[in-house]
């Protein structure tokens, strides 16, 4: 399915330098480092790259121990239930910033320039984030108009999922399309890459106010509460819309 994202990167600073271990609010960065994070940041917009490849699968059988795909295909994500609850469709994705930014981490390391390698990479993993939450938003938004709901995502090699299932994903997804292969040990190179699957269906499992608040996809009409940060919701087609949600949410 081709789907396009609005791919607008912000790289929040304050995320970044958390990254870098200023965890607490009150962790402020010296002069020095507020120009290596500045020198980071317009590096990192320059060299990003992101793009992804993503399809929906059908399913033939939820087990315990995983999900057979329609098409014949065993996904090894024991649980998947019990996290995604009950779901008629699985999305797959993989998703990469490029490898141009780790080249010029491994440059600059090179060089022992080790401070503004550490924020650029610390930049690039705060990119891979930010990419990832785009395409689920924009998941979700094209699902929600047909009536469906869209959990959020995982990944292989966490929560259950065995890693070996990245193999699953490269056979089913052309990655080399965009620019993402793996290794013997199903690492993905370029390394700010990401695989990921989601669980689809009216009944799907998800906590949707909370993922409305962190969603910036600003057009949804489908929009359950403001973003985080944002205004009240006014607009005519959220209200038109709300019967689609009591219909979803079980309330009428
Ligand atoms: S605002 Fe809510 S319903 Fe709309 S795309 Fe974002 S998460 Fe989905």
């Amino acid at each position: 399915m081709d789907l396009a994202v609005a791919y607008n990167l912000t790289l929040p600073p304050r995320e970044v330098l958390r990254l870098q271990g200023y965890k607490r609010p009150t962790d402020t960065p010296t002069p020095e480092v507020v120009a290596i994070l500045e020198e980071a940041l317009r590096e990192a917009r320059r060299l990003l790259a992101p793009r992804h490849t993503f399809r929906v699968f059908d399913v033939a059988a939820v087990t315990p121990e995983g999900i057979r795909l329609a098409g014949g295909e065993t996904l090894r994500f024991a649980g998947a239930e019990r996290r995604w609850g009950t779901f008629t469709q699985v999305a797959l994705g993989i998703l990469t910033v490029g490898e141009a930014l780790e080249q010029r981490v491994d440059a600059l390391l090179e060089q022992r320039e080790f401070p503004l390698a550490f924020m650029l990479d610390a930049a690039g993993w705060v990119a891979i984030e930010e990419v990832a939450l785009a395409l689920t938003n924009t998941i979700c938004n094209v699902h929600i108009a047909r009536g469906l709901k869209v959990t959020p995502r995982h990944s292989p090699g966490y929560g259950g999922w065995d890693i070996w299932d990245q193999q699953v994903f490269f056979r089913l997804l052309p990655a080399e399309r965009i620019g993402v292969r793996i290794n013997d040990y199903c690492v993905m190179i370029p390394g700010k890459s990401l695989s990921f699957g989601a669980g689809i269906g009216p009944a799907a499992r998800v906590e949707q106010v909370h993922k409305c608040q962190r969603c910036d996809l600003r057009d949804c009409a489908f929009r359950l509460v403001p973003r985080r940060g944002a205004g009240p919701l006014e607009s005519e087609t959220f209200r038109a819309r709300e019967g689609t949600w009591e219909r979803l949410l079980g309330r009428s």
